[in-house]
Order: structure tokens, then sequence, then C-alpha cells
């Protein structure tokens, strides 16, 4: 039995998660300006789900478990829905979705149907806003939000804004009766940056997410205001009907694709699957695909497709039986702001970088992110003390999206960008039409620094043990000060250091001396040219073949070389009109450095014309190795997949780029087949 003191504590807790729940959802649906993160959120109402199950006798009935959304905002109409508009359960992993689909085969068999699988629609879940929309006779008569799912606002007006949404329904056939249209109005992600900007600019608050945007834009009260948003729609099903004719009444696959006729977007790659295998199947795929889609998508939606076995499953107090939304990772979560630092790059570019509270977003806990330059910042309205949405997807940096206005308490304080450098104190430059603000100082230590790590680096010269430390310890002793003094460093001038020993300082100087003999590609990446990446550097290389002539090219040279853009081709002439620049390069050529030429195109090679794109993990070669497959045997990599590429190599996990390369009909090889055409 459970002591009344801890039944007291429990119902405590459960008072206090409802009224906190409560708030962020008036914050979130009313007044489109959440404070916390959508995962923050989910888990209070998790933790709230699971304390109601275990005591079903301390449900309140205004708890957000029992209802929908919040009551709709005080200027529009109102609207009773014919049907209401329920909420889906959130399946938050693969094995979630897995148990869904148990569920709903364990229900069915109690129900006397033995069917071993069930097959299901799988859509992209949008992170927008749900609407409705009434169509009698075929011409729209009303478009409502849902509100708590029973009352929604009258929007009618704005919707008529939309160009996604047809004001009549195309196919003629049903253009008698009630139809009631369901989907998500949603804002695309570049819209919504452009929008943030252009509110910025006008001193306005910026929305934390499309989601946002997309509700604060449809919920306007002045229909000129919604028409000016580029807002978009997709529909993922019907809600009340009444003599329609013309719209399938027995799977939902066959109804979203009359919907389709009806002059509706739904859902890309909108599909049926049967079994649980397929199903998460399904929802890796679609994780993946996720960044690429111009809109935001937080999950997919699965929902049995047999229109009669959704009757049979039913609904819950708040959500039908027969769908489940599988959320991805969060990418976003929401910290503070706790200061902004500057960093002094090779190239000697100051950027500003957030230092946050640290916070874990998608599976790491973030502390830094890199805020790129001033006008960033001011772009996005950031102020240091500001409650910021912050998102990382995949291996992408962590990035600052957005201040949370809502949350200013009137102690934040914007950034001064400095007029030095804060590692020289050489007044900073800034380039009109250029974002970057640089030190000019060719002797800038925190240049020296980035710059020596570059050069040394595994795709640049490969030197063993000269790491971010050891590169600090040499400036900070004065045994360097620009890139060229690493070559005169010796063994006892490396033993002067603190913890260096004999055999670690002869190793050291063994690596830097190997060094002198790379091939040219990696020494013309090393030196840190912007805009020169390591194929860039490869092409170069190989139309130069010496230093020498690398150190004579003219833009209108690098211009005719294939693969040069026009902005690379400057960023190479303006490094090598640099007399800085070729005196630290002569200075490395009389130590010794003397860059292997680069074999020669292999003209006549078997993948000459050919084009390969490289998708997914390659388990017996490195990425690198693979792509020096390609171009040593006369043929090119490329980043993208189209009716062009020759092959495209799968590994492990291969992504979206297997789908472009069936699409396109391109062939497709395994690591093994790629091998064996180079013998
Ligand atoms: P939901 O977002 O979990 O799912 C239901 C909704 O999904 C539907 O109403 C519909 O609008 C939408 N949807 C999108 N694509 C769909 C598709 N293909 N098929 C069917 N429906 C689709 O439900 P909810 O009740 O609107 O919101 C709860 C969620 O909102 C929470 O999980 C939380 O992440 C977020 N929330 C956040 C805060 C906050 O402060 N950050 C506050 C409240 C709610």
């Amino acid at each position: 039995m459970e002591s009344s003191s801890k039944k007291r504590d429990i119902a405590q807790r459960i008072d206090a998660l409802i009224e906190e729940l409560q708030e962020h959802s008036h914050r979130y649906y009313v007044l489109s300006q959440p404070t916390v993160s959508d995962a923050e959120y989910d888990e209070k109402f998790r933790e709230l789900q699971t304390l109601e199950e275990a005591h079903p006798e301390l449900v309140r009935a205004d708890s957000p478990t029992q209802r929908v959304g919040a009551s709709p905002l005080a200027g529009f109409a109102t609207v009773r829905h014919k049907l209401p508009m329920l909420s889906l359960d959130n399946a938050m992993n693969e094995q979630e979705l897995v148990n869904f689909d148990e569920q709903v085969r364990r229900f069915l068999s109690k129900d006397g149907h033995t069917a071993d699988e069930v097959e299901y629609t799988v859509e992209f879940k949008f992170d927008g806003v749900a609407v409705s929309l009434v169509y009698e006779n075929g011409v729209l008569v009303q478009g409502a939000t849902r509100g708590d799912g029973t009352t929604g606002e009258d929007v009618t007006s704005n919707i008529k804004t939309i160009k996604a949404i047809p004001l009549k329904l195309r196919s003629p056939k049903s253009h008698s009766g009630h139809i009631e249209i369901r989907g998500e109005v949603i804002f695309k992600k570049k819209e919504f940056e452009a929008l943030n900007a252009e509110r910025q600019s006008r001193g306005e608050e910026t929305f934390a997410n499309p989601r946002n945007a997309a509700s604060g834009s449809l919920r306007q009260l002045d229909p000129r205001e919604t028409a000016r948003r580029p807002l978009h729609f997709f529909s993922y099903g019907l809600g009340f009907l009444e003599g329609a004719v013309g719209l399938s009444q027995r799977t939902l696959s066959q109804t979203m694709h009359d919907v389709e006729k009806l002059g509706f977007s739904i859902s890309p790659g909108f599909r049926t699957v049967k079994g649980p295998e397929a199903l998460a199947q399904a929802y890796r795929e679609a994780e993946e695909a996720r960044e690429s889609l111009p809109f935001e998508v937080d999950g997919i939606v699965v929902k049995v497709n047999d229109l009669s076995l959704q009757e049979r499953l039913g609904f819950r107090q708040r959500s039908p039986r027969w769908a489940i939304a599988a959320k991805f990772k969060p990418v976003e979560a929401v910290t503070t702001l706790e200061d902004i630092i500057i960093q002094v790059g090779r190239t000697g570019a100051l950027t500003p970088v957030a230092v946050l509270k640290p916070v874990r977003v998608g599976g790491v806990v973030v502390s830094r992110a890199t805020l790129h330059n001033q006008d960033e910042i001011e772009r996005k309205g950031l102020l240091i003390g500001d409650r910021v949405v912050v998102r990382r997807q995949g291996d992408v940096i962590p990035a600052v999206v957005a201040p949370l206005t809502a949350s200013r308490t009137g102690d934040e304080k914007p950034f001064k960008f400095p007029t030095k450098c804060p590692e020289c104190e050489t007044p900073v430059e800034r380039i009109a039409d250029e974002a970057v603000t640089r030190c000019p100082n060719a002797s800038c230590p925190a240049k020296t620094h980035n710059r020596i790590l570059h050069y040394a680096s595994r795709d640049a010269m490969d030197i063993e043990g000269l790491g971010d430390k050891m590169v600090g310890l040499l400036l900070e002793h004065d045994l360097v000060s620009s890139l060229p003094d690493i070559y005169e460093l010796t063994v006892e001038k490396l033993q002067a250091l603190p913890r260096m020993g004999e055999l670690s300082s002869a190793n050291l100087v063994a690596a830097i001396q190997e060094s002198k003999n790379r091939p040219l590609s990696r020494f013309i990446f090393a030196l840190g040219v912007r805009h020169v990446g390591t194929k860039t550097a490869a092409v170069i290389a190989r139309q130069c073949q010496t230093v020498q002539t690398f150190l004579h090219l003219t833009e209108s040279d690098l211009l005719s070389m294939e693969e040069i853009g026009p902005e690379t081709a400057r960023s190479v002439s303006m490094f090598l009109a640099d007399e800085s620049e070729q005196a630290v390069v002569k200075r490395m050529l009389s130590l010794g450095v003397n860059p292997e030429p680069e074999a020669a195109p292999a003209k006549g090679g078997v993948f000459e014309g050919k084009t390969f794109v490289l998708t997914g993990t390659l388990t017996t070669l490195s990425r690198k190795e693979a792509e020096e497959i390609v171009t040593s045997h006369g043929g090119k990599v490329s980043s993208s997949v189209s009716k062009k590429t020759s092959y495209v190599v799968a590994g492990d996990s291969p992504g979206s780029k297997l789908d472009a390369a069936r699409k396109h009909g391109v062939p497709i090889l395994s690591e093994d087949e790629f091998r064996s055409m180079v013998g």
C-alpha cells in the first residue's frame, strides 16, 4: 500500500505538471511563442501520462492528456467541428513504433481479426497547424483551426489566401455534397528564414521555428497580412462527409489519391507498407530524408490502411487507436546563450561563437555553436542572456536558430563586435560586400596557430604529433612565429619544452621532415587558401605538376581549369599575388620542402568520362581511398546524383542518393563490384 504522504506527493507532482504543461500549451497553440522545446514538453507530458496511468483516480478532467490543443484565440469567431479533430499518440523511437503494430494486432485479434500482417499508410508528420476545410458542392465555404479539437477558430478569409488550397474542388465527380478536407498549413524552411530576416530588419519579433510562423501567419486578424505570407498546405485525410460521391470508402491510400485528384498536395513519399519490419524501415528512411525536405517534419504518421479495420479500432480519449505519430530524434533544444566569444581562424576571420548553457540535442551535449559572423547575430536578433533554440542534425555543427523573445526579462545585453583582434589587438577590417571581419596582421598568433594546425592536419601534410596543444606550446615558447619555422625545429629545441623527452622530440622532428615530400595536391591544400578544399587542390595540382608552375598561376589560368569557379579563381590568385604568402612558400622550399609532382590525369583510364557518386558508409575502403581510385583511373567524383551520373557506389546505410539513382536508372555498385572494376 502506498502511504498517504507518498500519494499526496504524487498528486502534487501531477498538479504541478498540469499547470506547467497548460502554460506551455497556451504559449504554443494560442500565442505561437513557446518557451521550451517540443522534446521538453513531450518529456513532461509522458511523465504526466505515466503517473496518471498508475493512479487513474488522480486524473483531472483538465489534464492535457485528456484534451487536444488549446482554446481558440479571442478575436476569431469559433467553429464547432462536426467530427472532433483529435491528436495523435506518439512513438518516440523505432521500438515504440513496432509496439504500436503489436497493439493494433492484439486489439484486432480480440475482435476476431486474424491477419498476420496489417497494412499501414506512411506519410510525413508535418510540423505546422492542423486545419479543417469545408467544401459545399465543391466550393470552399469554411476554413478552421483545430483549436481544442471540438471548437476551432474561423480563419476562412485567411485560408482563402493560401494558393495550395483550391477555392473550388477540381474533380467534377465530387462537386456535390459536403466534404471536409483535413491537413496541415505549413511554412517552408527557406521562406521561414526569409520571413525572419525581414521581421528582424524591421525590428519585429522573429519566430522560433516554421511551425510558429505558420500558426502566427494563419491566425492574423487581417487577411491581407496572411496573404503576404507564403503558406503551404498538405492534406492528410478527410473529416465529415455528407452526400459526397466519388471518394473511396475502402482504404485510406485510395482516399488519399482521391484527395489528390480534388486538387490537394499529399505527403511526398506517401506509401503503404505491411508488417513491423517494413514499418521500421520506412521510419529509418524517412528520418534520413528529413533534412533534405523543403519543409519541417518531426516524424512520420502511420495509419491502418483498411478503413473497416480503422472503424473497429476506434478512438481513445484524445487520439485514434489506428494511428500513431512516430517522432524522430529531437534536433532542437532550448537553452541560454550565456556569452558570445570571438575565435580567430587561419585566414584571420573573426568568428563569433555562442557559449551555451550545456544542453542535450540529438544525443550529444552542446555547449558551443558557431554564429558565423556579425550579420548573422544581427539578423537573428540575438542578445546575450537570451533563451535560444539550438539545432543539431547528424554531423552538422550545432547552430543557434532563433531567440525566444517571449522569454526576455530585460536583462539581456546586445553583443558588441570587437574593433580589434582579440588575439593581437590589431584593428580589424571588413571588406565592403563581405560578411567576414578579418584581422589583417600576417603574424597574428591565432592565425599562425590555426594555419599550422591546418597545414599539419591529416588531409593536408599529415604531420603526426603536431596537434593543437603542441602548436600552442611552440608559439608560447617562441619556437615558431610563422608556418615555415616548423622546418627549423630540432630535437634540442623541442627537448627544452615542458614534458618533451628526447624520443617524442625526435619523433616530431622526423614527422615534420617526412612531410617535405608529400604530393603537390596536399601541399596546395595545406597552404589554407580560402575556398580551396582537397578536391580543388587536386585539380590545381594535376594541372600544375610543380610548385613553380603553381606559384605563377594567373586568374585566367585558374578560370580555364575545369571545375574551378570564379570565386575560387579569385581567391587563389589573390593568395598568389600576396608577397608575404609567396615569401612563406619560398622559404619552405628553401628549407627543403619539395612536393612531389602529381600523377598525370589517367588518360585512357578505365573510368575516363565516367562520373561516380559515393553513398553510405564504405567498409573496406575509406571514402578518400575510393575517390582516389576513381580519379586515378580518369573518372570524376560528384556529390549529387543526376541523369549524367555513370555509377553510384553504395556502402552500408545508403541515403536518399540511392533512391535518386533508382529514379534516374543509374547503375548501383556494391563496394566489391566497384573494386573489381579496377582489378
Ligand atoms: P501532435 O503534434 O503530437 O500530433 C497530432 C497532429 O499532428 C494532428 O493534429 C495534425 O495536425 C498533425 N499532423 C501532421 N502530419 C500529419 C499526418 N500526416 N497525419 C495526421 N496528422 C498529422 O499533436 P498535438 O496535440 O497538436 O501537439 C502535441 C505536440 O505539440 C507535442 O508533442 C509537443 O511536441 C508540441 N507542443 C509543444 C509545446 C511547447 O511549448 N514546445 C506545447 C504544446 C505542444
